[in-house]
């Protein structure tokens, strides 16, 4: 099938060092061997061999200079898209690059779509979809995990366990049709049993991997966390100290149903999205002056709770609300000003929160914890035990900086369950993967219930059909064109 060749600038749109007009298709060579002269004036691009990169010059129709360059010639099908593809690195300024992408327009090219490279790259067979879906998310990672789980992905760790388990899957619905067609020589005698026992094993692998995908979108897009407590008991002050610990980015997530500011904080490997309510960090309390109804409701679509006391002062009313607020969320209570002579501790913490729960709690100490040498550390935060969720207690200065680096391992290890692996753990971090997974979980458990009622064979082969489909989805088989244009108009242009 031949393709018209498609370009576009694939570095980014502002002044830089370099700037990249990238050109693929039958006739690339072709094209920007008319724009291209070589240092002895001779269009000769053609003659070139594939994977060399060439110095030049980019000229006018007349012959009028534009820009010296460099170019790379990849031929089909050792390139990105598997089609002739030619990269001409120019000067990096705005009005250079556009003005050698208008001439390679000129001379034949068509402006590639949004993704369109990297679409090429799927529909000539050298990516799966979920590969392709990797690159994005690499262009848009936000932190290190983000980035490390996609280039996994790329190099095709969610690709291999989808096509693992199809094969799985593949396998019963062969062996059930042929035993159906040739009942003579193939006997389905026993068979419930065994495609039960596989059954529940793909079960255990997709459920896995749903579960996984929680992890990877907090991962991925961050912790929802809310700072909470009275006046002056140092909540703007942590957030500095965590902000500042590494890059801040303000995002004003401007009309969202919250009416809330989400300031990102990237923590090496993972972000928390301080959900914030414009301004009152730096004013008032947020129980008084927006309502305990709004602190709570902020308060639920958190999934993690600081909140803040200021250890040199007894507990009061205010403390009480927040109290009630927090006891059914994952939380880590922090005794702040503990440089100051202390007037609450961990033990009147938890009997206050008696008081108010009428609940039977006791803190512990996770005993799990050993250090380098192998030994135990006595653990700078305990476990308040026998709440709804897991709710830490520990004591903080946010004046002289203690306890910070402890509250941040402590937040990583409330989310991720062991170390935020990289190496073995295949972690969903797509939406519309964990909704084909879910589909497919659904299936399998059809085929379940029709083992358990005795269904006869062909019905289970329905459901291992449909699980088989809705996995091929995450790799691109069994795909609508309408779905594959869809997901490659969200990549960034030159892609
Ligand atoms: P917020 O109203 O809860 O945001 O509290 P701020 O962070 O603005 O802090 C209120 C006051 O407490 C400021 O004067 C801070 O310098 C002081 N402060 C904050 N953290 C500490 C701490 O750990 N120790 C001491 N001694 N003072 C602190």
């Amino acid at each position: 099938m031949k393709k018209d060749t498609i370009a576009a600038i694939a570095t980014a749109m502002s002044d830089s060092g370099i700037g990249i007009i990238r050109v693929s298709g039958d006739e690339a060579v072709e094209i920007v061997d008319k724009i291209y002269q070589n240092a002895q004036g001779a269009k000769i691009l053609k003659n070139y061999e594939s994977h060399t990169i060439h110095y030049g010059f980019i000229v006018e129709e007349d012959g009028t200079f534009v820009d010296e360059v460099m170019i790379s010639v990849m031929l089909a099908p050792r390139s990105y898209t598997m089609e002739d593809t030619v990269e001409i690195n120019c000067h990096g300024g705005v009005l250079m690059m556009q003005k050698i992408l208008s001439l390679v327009m000129k001379a034949g090219a068509r402006i590639a779509e949004p993704g369109e490279f990297t679409k090429r790259a799927f529909l000539n067979g050298r990516i799966d979809l979920s590969k392709a879906e990797a690159v994005m998310d690499i262009i848009h990672a936000k932190n290190e995990f983000a980035l490390q789980s996609s280039v996994k992905q790329l190099k095709g760790s969610v690709s291999d366990k989808i096509k693992e388990l199809r094969e799985k899957i593949l396998y019963e619905i062969a062996f059930i049709e042929s035993a159906l067609d040739d009942p003579e020589h193939i006997s389905l005698e026993g068979y419930d049993e065994r495609l039960m026992h596989e059954t529940e094993d793909i079960l255990v692998e997709l459920h896995k991997l749903s579960d996984s995908a929680s992890d990877g979108k907090m991962l991925k897009e961050g912790i929802h966390t809310v700072i909470v407590g009275k006046p002056n008991v140092g909540k703007s002050s942590l957030l500095n100290i965590l902000a500042g610990k590494e890059r801040a980015i303000v995002t004003d997530v401007a009309g969202t149903t919250r009416d809330t500011l989400e300031e990102t904080i990237v923590l090496g490997n993972i972000t928390l999205n301080m959900i914030d309510t414009a301004g009152i960090r730096n004013t008032e309390d947020i129980v008084e002056k927006i309502g305990v109804e709004k602190a709570r409701k902020i308060s639920k679509e958190a999934d993690l709770i600081l909140y803040v006391m200021d250890a040199s002062l007894p507990l009061d009313e205010s403390d009480m609300d927040i109290i009630k607020m927090i006891v059914d969320k994952k939380a880590v209570i922090l005794l702040n000003k503990s440089d100051l002579e202390e007037w609450v501790n961990e033990q009147s913490v938890v009997d206050a929160m008696k008081d108010v729960t009428s609940m039977d709690l006791k803190l512990t100490q996770e005993d799990d914890c050993l250090n380098s040498e192998g030994t135990k550390d006595i653990l700078p935060y305990q476990k308040i035990e026998g709440l709804a969720n897991t709710v830490y207690i520990m004591k903080t200065s946010t004046k002289e900086a203690c306890g910070i680096d402890i509250l941040t391992s402590l937040i990583k290890s409330m989310f991720f369950h062991g170390q935020i692996t990289y190496n073995d753990e295949v972690y969903i971090t797509n939406i519309r993967h964990k909704e084909a997974i879910f589909d497919a979980a659904k299936s399998m458990a059809e085929v379940k219930k029709s083992l358990k009622m005795n269904m006869p064979e062909d019905f289970y082969s329905i459901d291992l059909m449909s699980a088989y489909a809705s996995l091929g989805l995450i790799i691109g088989e069994e795909v609508e064109d309408d779905l594959v244009s869809e997901i490659f108009s969200k990549f960034c242009m030159g892609k």
